[in-house]
């Protein structure tokens, strides 16, 4: 026997098989297998990551300050209750996250350092096979599922997105990505150039200036900030009451929610008047005589990219400190001691942080195929935002933009449990969303309108997404207060559905 045919029969000898396979461990994968525990204890599972641990998003994030910029009523989950302050960091993020696997016997599903490398559907044994490498031993490991559940996120964990920029190469400081931040990068006393104005540029600069020489904001545009408080008057007064905590959780969600609702309302009915009062709250905190024009007011009508919250403003503080300061200019070249800009200007640096981003993973680089063919998403047409027409047996989890991605997490499980419940009362082993005669020549658009929003991770890779109709169910609404109420009652034998 070969070699290769030897590997194959340890592969094959070892396939195990599991009804539901979830891809990811993140807030999403996570939260899946606790709604999995609680609605179908019945099924067998497992959750495969290719990290070392659990957390995803707020594992792999390591850079100075790393924080959420939603509140944690609705980036926690709707069972779990919050009992930290509004906005929350990676560590307790990640507590959280272990409280939830504690409590609930998750980590028995969990496997870490499991990449998923290939996916493929045979309809003739109507089930995935699912090939994974694991990270520590370079194991090959195969799995049957009879549902792929992906979990995967929406960015390559492993690769950050940095631009090319000209001379790059002749920068005698450091460039890293906070992505990928090294545990031994000492920034004190040093000149740091932040390359970037978004959520992650706004959490790094105030965590840096305190002890860096002098952190530089250098944004091409401006970006939309909101400041909040850094405690919420109405959590306090909630928790000095003694009110019980699973009802402050759903209080503070509930205005938590209402506010955001308004924000979105005014970006789209009232802009300039959002605009007026993002820009007034900003003014009093920034130096006398700040061009804030020219810095923070952005020429997108607000929420058409991510605002990115302050936390009592901390950034603006840095800079009224002279701790960081703002430059809106483009970037020439990079030069042996910093970057050149097209107005001419140079920014010395020791440090550059390229908060730029990063690149849009679909379905977290698998090589999926159906039936020997392989899965080219975006050929296919979105079902409500969780599954793909001619995909069968997956769904998979994609959050919102304005609103916190772990409000839909919440709503997918509940609509996957139902679904696999359905499958199950109909005794069907297979379900697939299909286009019906009615829809064959409805119009198809983007994935996500670049009228509605238009982040430059989304505006970038679009064309890999997969495509959305004009009319139900091949649409996604980004809305959580209209999907609260319209997922719940779907009727799953519209026939859009197909079920064998
Ligand atoms: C710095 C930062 C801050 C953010 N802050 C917020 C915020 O405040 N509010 C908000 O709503 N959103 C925020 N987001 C978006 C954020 O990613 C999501 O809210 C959320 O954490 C995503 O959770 P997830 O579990 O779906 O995906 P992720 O956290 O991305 O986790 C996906 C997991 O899947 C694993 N995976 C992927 N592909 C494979 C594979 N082939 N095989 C095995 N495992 C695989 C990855 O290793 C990873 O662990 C932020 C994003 C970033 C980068």
């Amino acid at each position: 026997m070969s070699d290769t045919q030897l590997a194959a029969t340890s592969v094959l000898e070892r396939v195990q098989h599991v009804d539901v396979l979830i891809v990811g461990a993140g807030i999403s994968g996570i939260g899946a297998a606790y709604h999995l525990t609680r609605q179908a204890p019945g099924k067998s599972y497992v959750v495969l990551d290719a990290l070392d641990s659990r957390g995803g998003t707020w594992w792999t994030h390591r850079y100075p300050g790393v924080r959420s910029d939603s509140d944690l009523y609705t980036f926690g989950y709707r069972f779990k209750p919050w009992r930290g302050a509004t906005l929350a960091t990676s560590e307790e993020i990640l507590h959280y996250l272990d409280e939830v696997i504690a409590e609930n016997g998750l980590d028995a599903h969990l496997r870490y350092q499991h990449r998923v490398t290939a996916a493929s559907w045979s309809s003739e044994d109507r089930r995935w096979t699912v090939d994974v490498t694991r990270g520590d031993t370079g194991e090959q490991l195969r799995y049957t599922t009879d549902f792929l559940w992906m979990c995967q996120g929406y960015y390559r964990h492993t690769d950050p997105y940095t631009p090319d920029w000209p001379g790059m190469d002749s920068f005698r400081g450091r460039i890293v990505h906070p992505q990928t931040w090294p545990d031994d990068l000492d920034h004190t006393g040093k000149r740091v150039v932040v390359i970037g104005s978004g959520a992650t540029a706004a959490t790094l600069i105030p965590a840096m200036a305190d002890t860096a020489g002098h952190v530089t904001m250098l944004q091409r545009s401006p970006t939309f900030f909101f400041v909040r408080p850094s405690t919420n008057e109405l959590a306090e007064t909630l928790r000095a009451l003694d009110i019980p905590e699973e009802w402050t959780h759903e209080i503070m969600r509930r205005a938590m929610l209402a506010e955001g609702a308004e924000i979105t309302r005014m970006s789209f009915e009232s802009p300039e008047e959002l605009r007026g009062l993002l820009i007034d709250t900003m003014r009093p905190l920034l130096p006398e005589g700040f061009d804030v024009d020219k810095h923070f007011n952005p020429s997108y009508r607000p929420w058409q990219q991510r605002i990115a919250m302050l936390p009592d403003g901390d950034l603006f503080t840095a800079i009224t400190q002279g701790k960081a300061s703002v430059v809106t200019d483009q970037i020439a070249t990079f030069t042996e001691k910093g970057i050149r800009l097209t107005s001419g200007d140079e920014l010395e640096a020791d440090i550059v942080v390229t908060a730029t981003g990063f690149d849009l993973s679909v379905l977290g680089e698998i090589a999926f195929t159906v039936d020997g063919t392989p899965l080219d998403v975006s050929q296919t047409v979105t079902y409500r935002g969780t599954m793909f027409t001619g995909v069968p047996n997956l769904a998979h989890v994609f959050g919102y933009f304005r609103s916190s991605w772990t409000l839909r997490a919440d709503l997918i499980s509940d609509f996957v449990l139902r679904l696999l419940q359905h499958m199950d009362d109909k005794g069907a082993t297979v379900v697939v969303p299909r286009l019906r005669p009615q829809d064959a020549d409805m119009e198809l658009g983007p994935y996500v309108d670049p009228e509605n929003f238009n982040p430059g991770y989304l505006t970038r890779s679009m064309h890999l997404m997969p495509r959305q109709g004009d009319r139900e169910p091949w649409q996604l609404p980004h809305d959580y207060l209209v999907e609260k109420e319209q997922l719940p009652l779907v009727d799953l034998d519209d026939g859009t559905l197909v079920y064998e």
